[in-house]
């Protein structure tokens, strides 16, 4: 319990930036590095300009490039154990694409990200709360496309559009949605696959279309207190959010125009919800997209947040840089 009472006193919004190692792609073309950590274990972080100008960032937490995929859970943990206390929680990845958001956020086989790791740490500690509570977990899988929402995990195509309704107590779903209970780590891994593989559906390019769209992952909580029969339902929300960098001009038509205007649109209005509730602001204008919608009942109140903000270590990506951790600055 006492992370919680630490983290209330810090504020329910958490602003971490991940910075991910120059590629060999970069170091062969002779990229340098135009990122500063001699701060970074204060939340520090420079970013070098024209002539050597140093403009500096703060964040609850900054991970340079040698951080590993240990490091960085370490710090998400306690928002994750919070969930089984009943608190509802966001955790994003944000940034210009290549800057490893789907790296902190799913990983890879031998180096799992953030959310394989939370479901193992739920089970985890369901396992060890077991005489005092029954915890029941179910999860989603869905991508944010365009304004739409695709059901990953749905095995034959909806024809009906899926819908975000409010239920009288407050709380959103998707009626139609799939929700595959989930008993042991062994079988969410199967369910991550499924959804992986399902994004890749009718697209013929999977990374250009996956850094397109945002990925969401929700995990229902259900818990039932043994001794006094209490009954909570708390939701964690894992986002791998899409691509923030502006397009080039020359690729701005058709198709190509209203997907970027639909992200722009939605990492912007995602921003505004954030900043409005770090505010304190009276409005929080969740209804400007869909994405923020969907979250609305995670966001704000005394559910907690928690943003990755991505970026890159290279000169060539240094406007791309900066404008994410413009974007960082505005929600913290
Ligand atoms: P995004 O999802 O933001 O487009 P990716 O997660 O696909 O970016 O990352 C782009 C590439 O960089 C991938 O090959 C990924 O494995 C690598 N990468 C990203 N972050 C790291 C890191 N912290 N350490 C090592 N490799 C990384
Ligand atoms: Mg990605």
């Amino acid at each position: 319990k006492l992370h919680n009472e630490v983290q209330e006193a810090k504020g329910n919004i958490r602003v971490f930036c991940r910075c991910r190692p120059l590629s060999k792609a970069e170091t062969s073309v002779g990229c340098s590095t135009v990122v500063d950590f001699n701060a970074s274990k204060d939340g520090e972080l420079g970013i070098l300009g024209v002539g050597n100008s140093k403009k500096t960032f703060k964040f609850d937490r900054v991970y340079t490039p040698k951080d590993d995929q240990v490091d960085v859970f370490a710090d998400a943990s306690p928002m994750v154990i919070s969930v089984l206390d009943g608190f509802n929680v966001c955790i994003f990845a944000y940034g210009q694409t290549g800057t490893g958001k789907t790296f902190t956020m799913e990983g890879t086989e031998d180096n799992r990200g953030v959310n394989y790791r939370t479901l193992e740490e739920l089970f985890n500690m369901a396992e060890e709360r077991k005489e005092t509570f029954r915890y029941h977990i179910s999860v989603s899988v869905l991508e944010v496309y365009n304004e739409q929402i695709r059901d990953l995990l749905a095995t034959s195509p909806s024809s009906k559009k899926l819908e975000i309704k409010q239920a009288p107590e407050g709380s959103h779903h998707i009626p139609g949605i799939v929700e595959a209970k989930v008993k042991n780590i062994k079988e969410v891994w199967n369910v991550l696959q499924a959804g992986s593989s399902a994004r890749a559906v009718g697209s013929n390019n999977v990374n250009e279309h996956s850094s397109r769209s945002h990925c969401m992952l929700c995990i229902m909580v259900k818990s039932k207190n043994l001794m006094n029969g209490e009954c909570t339902k708390s939701k964690l929300w894992l986002v791998d959010l899409a691509g923030s960098e502006r397009l080039a001009k020359t690729d701005v038509q058709g198709d190509r125009l209203k997907e970027a205007q639909n992200i722009n649109r939605s990492l912007s209005a995602l921003g505004d919800v954030i900043s409005a509730l770090a505010n304190k602001s009276n409005h929080i204008p969740y209804r400007n997209s869909k994405l923020t919608h969907l979250l609305q009942d995670s966001l704000g109140g005394d559910s907690k947040t928690l943003m990755f903000v991505q970026i890159s270590p290279s000169d060539q990506d240094s406007s791309e840089t900066l404008s994410s951790l413009n974007f960082a600055t505005r929600v913290r």
